[in-house]
């Protein structure tokens, strides 16, 4: 299918996006297009215009401030997989870049629009909930900061509005992994989990168990209170409520959740 007729303009700055955005109530962001116009080609989206914040070169950086890593909102999946000063301090969120996707989806979609997306089969976003990553929007009543657990509202929901640009997400210096288990190689999760460890802390959070990315709270629980690993991975699927699907079942999506809980644990915990 063809997407229905829309309107385009091309944002010279944030602040013009959200100018744009506040004039249009049918209008949308669009960046790297790799979930949006497949929505529009299916007819599930239908914007009346496109406000292209794709050429905004300065929302494109990852640097260091103080004891954060910032991330433009436009950094490519690629770009954040291969940039060094991720992969020396927080190389569990290169490393979850790494794995969306295909290389033509990396070279295209971006950050920001992986989290406003709001899918809670996305990878980056679990890994962001476990590191309490912070995500920094521009709205027409001036800047916010929302903390990653107040982010994801519901399936494609988050705390974002619709005249809202995403800019900025800030990190700590963390080690870690993700891992994923899909049914076809470069697909989305069936099950993915996020360890991050920062300043003795052990975080985790669970891919596509819930309408939204989780933390395991119960797992963290657990390992706090001195459990091993494969014990605190048994308490994975507490608060989750995993969706049936093509993919997989409820059930096997809690057995996968055992599993890639403990191996994710094994892994981090052995360094
Ligand atoms: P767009 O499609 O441009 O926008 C998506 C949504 O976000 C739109 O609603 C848009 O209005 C909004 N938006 C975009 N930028 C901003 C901003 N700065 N502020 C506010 N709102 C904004 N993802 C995974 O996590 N794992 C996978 O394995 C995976 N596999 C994929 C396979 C294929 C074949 C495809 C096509 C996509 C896949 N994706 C996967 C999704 C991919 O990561 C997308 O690139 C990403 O979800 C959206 O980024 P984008 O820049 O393309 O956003």
């Amino acid at each position: 299918m063809i997407p229905a007729e829309f309107d385009y303009e091309v944002a010279e700055s944030v602040e013009h996006a959200v100018q744009l955005l506040g004039g249009r109530p049918d209008a949308k962001l669009i960046a790297g297009g790799h979930s949006l116009l497949p929505l529009m080609r299916l007819r599930v989206a239908r914007p009346g215009l496109l406000v292209d914040i794709g050429r905004l070169s300065d929302l494109r950086f990852v640097r260091q401030a103080g004891d954060r890593i910032e991330i433009g909102a436009l950094t490519r999946h690629h770009d954040l997989a291969n940039d060094r000063l991720m992969r020396e301090r927080c190389l569990v969120l290169a490393h979850t870049a790494s794995l969306v996707g295909d290389p033509a989806v990396r070279h295209r979609g971006t950050i920001g629009g992986s989290l406003a997306h709001g899918d809670p089969a996305s990878d980056l976003p679990t890994t962001l909930l476990a590191l309490d990553a912070e995500f920094v929007a521009l709205g027409p009543e001036g800047e916010r900061t929302i903390p990653a657990a107040d982010f994801f509202r519901g399936i494609f929901e988050t705390a974002l509005s619709s005249s809202d640009v995403l800019t900025e997400i800030r990190v700590p210096a963390a080690s870690g992994t993700y891992v994923k288990f899909n049914r076809r190689a470069q697909d989305w999760a069936t099950v993915g989990v996020a360890v991050a460890r920062t300043d003795g802390d052990v975080h985790v959070a669970l891919t596509s168990m819930g309408p939204t990315p989780l933390r395991a709270r119960a797992v963290e629980q657990a390992l706090a209170n001195g459990a091993s690993p494969r014990e605190a991975a048994d308490r994975a699927e507490e608060g989750t409520s995993p969706p049936s699907d093509t993919n997989g079942s409820a059930d096997f999506r809690r057995h996968l959740a055992r599993v890639l809980v403990r191996r994710a644990l094994e892994e981090t915990l052995s360094d």
